[in-house]
């Protein structure tokens, strides 16, 4: 009887055990046990062959409609075509070679058959699938497992069809001890679950729908246990850390601030600003991230809490993931604190601080002179890219942490801000995204963090009208898209034209980091599409063209930070009318004056950062307009995302949306979690209930047991899924 941990060799044999480990990197037992059937063929019912996909591997059940034999011209031998259907599409089955069984493949005889789709003469065919016969007295022997009402379709591999791994598991499981539960018996009765070896074997041997889910629900629970387990000792280790406790003082630069403050704050302004407050009090480090739609008032209430520690004799920093964009946060900050923000000055404020940028392309003098005023105290804000936390700057007595934009702030990042406080404390850490996240994401990949958001935008936003323009149906909206640009700027205000590439002929790989295309799935097959638009194209066209005459001006991540930085500015002051650019424009740019943005070949970027990018205008009194421009046709996906942008400005709606439409991999992959690994069964989408009550066991059982001593089952499970992400980690760097 065998284990978990046993090789399979030794149940198995060789043949099987070396071309599971090959195919499919499977060793032990529990790796087999764990490569869960991806799906059930209930045994009356055929494949749909309707829905196959080109070049999948494929297993169908389906049966044999008719059987013709020609002899081939160039060589000797004959070609065997079987057509096989699920009762109304044909599906071709080409044999080159006589096989073994051949014979058996009669009209009326139904089997199952896999291999890879390919297509000829319009027919989607298999050449030379691998197959297992049904029904009859000779029914495969392979296909024993099949006698059962569901048959496990398992992720396979050319060599190792679906049969030969239930034959294997089937194998295994006959031979198996079982294994002792790793959760307590309590929490399996709380939660209403299966043990984890009848799981196991009901899995891949199910009776029926109700075991499948009743199997399923138990392999998710421990998936969405373990990942939680992780996350909540995370949480409870970094939370027991000393900060420094940064109490609210009267009378100083916050109350000096919010007594001039030219609005009153939301009501969820208010509210997470009190949260703030009371944690930057604590003795223990803040962990916490603030969601909110772009312009809903995030920068106000981070700068409160900024204050507030300059108020306590600390020091804050904010990040930013550009250099562009910490230049703007550094001016937007001196601007609205005005001479509060004038310390060292003529004319400043009695309770004045100091506001020092520090990034890399400074000119040493500067650079130098910032350092100084970090090192000494002087700086009570200090602002920069995520370079300043990694990189050797000294602060006097950091306090606190703002980073704005976390999609590209991860966990590693998170913990190198460990220790980087006065005295070996770690610093409160508020993380600010406008990417609205959905409820079950924010848990799983951000789940180290307690997450506050602001649902409602500041009175007086002006809303933004979206629009797709077609131009491949209806050409000449286009031009009218330039004659509104036009429009606009006539009017005093604006534009932003967006382009997915940079350009200057350089491949598309060779672009600067996240401006290129975002990771969106696209169409497939449409790998011959014509490059994306490029910035340096596209200004040049624009210029001669539809928009000769107006101040235009490119702006790229390529570009020298000086020169960035002074197009920005001149943006922002109103001497250039239309700005040409890539997605650095996604983040953080505030230029209310500007009122429409043109994105171009729109289809190139996921729906939340289109959703982000349009966030660039209407930021002022007078609305906003976002013109969507592609040349996709109607009735695609990606058109429907493009419409389902111009159809909302709920960016929580889109947010989901985009989560079901990306791969979960995708997801946990991008967040750069480290939560990713080990999720086979969990949904992140469809098992929110799971997710939730995991989190909540898990929060539980870390409170009374932080380093898990007693609960030996479930250190287990968490250690698993720590050993892969350090071994994901190692793999990255
Ligand atoms: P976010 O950082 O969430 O994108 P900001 O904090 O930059 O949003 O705010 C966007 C704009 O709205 C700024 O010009 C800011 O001064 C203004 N604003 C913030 N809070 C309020 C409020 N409560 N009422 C009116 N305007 C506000
Ligand atoms: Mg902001």
């Amino acid at each position: 009887m065998s284990t978990l941990d046993d090789p399979l060799e030794p149940l198995l044999g060789r043949k099987s055990a070396r071309a599971l480990e090959t195919a499919l990197g499977l060793r032990t037992v529990g790796d087999l046990l764990r490569h869960y059937p991806r799906r059930y063929a209930e045994r009356g019912e055929l494949t749909n062959i309707a829905s196959l996909e080109l070049d999948e591997h494929v297993t169908v059940l389906a049966e044999v409609q008719k059987v013709s034999k020609r002899s081939m011209k160039s060589r000797r031998g004959t070609i065997t075509e079987v057509v096989v259907t699920d009762g109304s599409r044909p599906l071709t089955l080409v044999f080159f070679a006589r096989v073994a069984e051949l014979g058996k493949l009669v009209p009326g005889r139904r089997g199952l058959f896999a291999g890879k789709v390919g297509r000829f003469n319009r027919t989607l065919q298999l050449a030379h699938p691998e197959f297992a016969l049904l029904g009859g007295e000779d029914e495969d022997a392979a296909a024993d497992a099949f006698a059962r009402a569901l048959i496990p379709v398992y992720p396979a591999a050319s060599g190792l069809p679906t049969w030969s791994i239930a034959r294997c598991v089937d194998q295994a499981i006959s031979m198996w001890d079982g294994v002792e539960d790793p959760l307590p018996a309590e929490l399996i009765e709380r939660a209403g679950l299966t043990d984890l070896a009848t799981a196991l074997r009901l899995v891949h041997q199910p009776g029926g729908w109700a075991d499948v889910e009743r199997a399923r629900q138990r392999l998710k629970w421990d998936e969405a246990l373990s990942v939680q387990l992780v996350l909540a000792r995370r949480r409870g280790s970094t939370a027991a850390r000393p900060a420094m406790a940064c109490p609210r003082r009267g009378g100083g630069i916050l109350d000096a601030f919010d007594a001039r403050l030219p609005f009153p704050l939301t009501g969820g302004q208010r509210e997470v600003g009190e949260v703030i407050e009371r944690e930057l009090t604590g003795e223990h480090p803040m962990n916490r991230l603030l969601q909110g739609e772009v312009g809903s008032g995030k920068t106000v209430v981070a700068l409160r809490g900024m204050l507030q520690v300059v108020d306590a004799g600390r020091q804050a920093a904010m990040l930013a993931p550009t250099e562009v964009l910490a230049a703007q946060h550094a001016r937007s900050l001196r601007e609205m604190l005005g001479d509060l923000a004038a310390a060292g000055e003529l004319g400043a404020a009695e309770q004045a601080t100091k506001i020092v940028l520090l990034t890399g392309s400074m000119p040493v003098a500067r650079r130098r002179q910032a350092l100084l005023d970090v090192a000494s105290g002087a700086a009570g804000i200090v602002v920069g890219t995520h370079a300043l936390i990694q990189d050797s700057v000294s602060f006097a007595e950091l306090g606190f942490v703002v980073v704005d934009e976390q999609h590209r702030f991860g966990v590693e990042q998170r913990d190198a801000l460990r220790g980087r406080a006065a005295g070996g404390t770690s610093p409160h850490v508020l993380v600010m995204t406008a990417t609205p996240i959905p409820r079950t994401v924010a848990m799983t990949v951000y789940g180290d963090l307690e997450v506050s958001a602001l649902r409602e935008l500041p009175r007086g936003r002006s809303p933004i009208a979206s629009s797709v323009v077609p131009v491949t149906e209806k050409p000449g909206w286009l031009e009218r898209a330039w004659q509104r640009v036009r429009e606009e700027v006539a009017a005093g205000h604006q534009a932003y034209v967006v382009c997915p590439r940079i350009g200057e002929g350089g491949s598309p790989t060779e672009d600067v980091e996240g401006e290129l295309v975002d990771a969106e799935p696209t169409d497939g097959a449409d790998t011959a599409r014509r490059p994306p638009l490029a910035v340096t194209e596209v200004l040049p066209e624009l210029a001669a063209g539809p928009l000769s005459g107006l101040r235009i001006s490119a702006l790229h991540g390529k570009m020298p930070a000086e020169e960035k930085d002074s197009v920005m500015r001149a943006f922002a002051a109103g001497e250039v009318d239309v700005l040409v650019a890539t997605t650095v424009v996604e983040v953080g740019v505030n230029v209310p004056n500007a009122t429409v943005m043109v994105i171009m070949d729109a289809d190139r970027f996921g729906v939340s950062q289109l959703h982000q990018l349009r966030g660039r205008v209407g930021r002022g009194t007078a609305p906003g307009l976002c013109l969507l421009v592609t040349e996709v046709p109607e009735g695609t996906t990606t058109r429907e995302r493009l419409d389902a942008v111009a159809s909302t400005l709920d960016g929580f709606e889109l947010a989901q949306l985009d989560l079901e439409l990306r791969k979960e991999g995708d997801i946990l992959g991008a967040a750069q979690s480290g939560a990713r690994s080990g999720l086979k069964m969990l949904s992140l989408l469809r098992d929110a209930d799971v997710i939730t009550r995991a989190r909540a066991e898990a929060q539980r059982v870390v409170a009374d047991d932080p380093d898990l001593n007693r609960h030996e089952g479930l250190a287990r499970m968490a250690a698993e899924v720590v050993d892969t992400e350090r071994a994901e980690y190692l793999e990255k760097s």
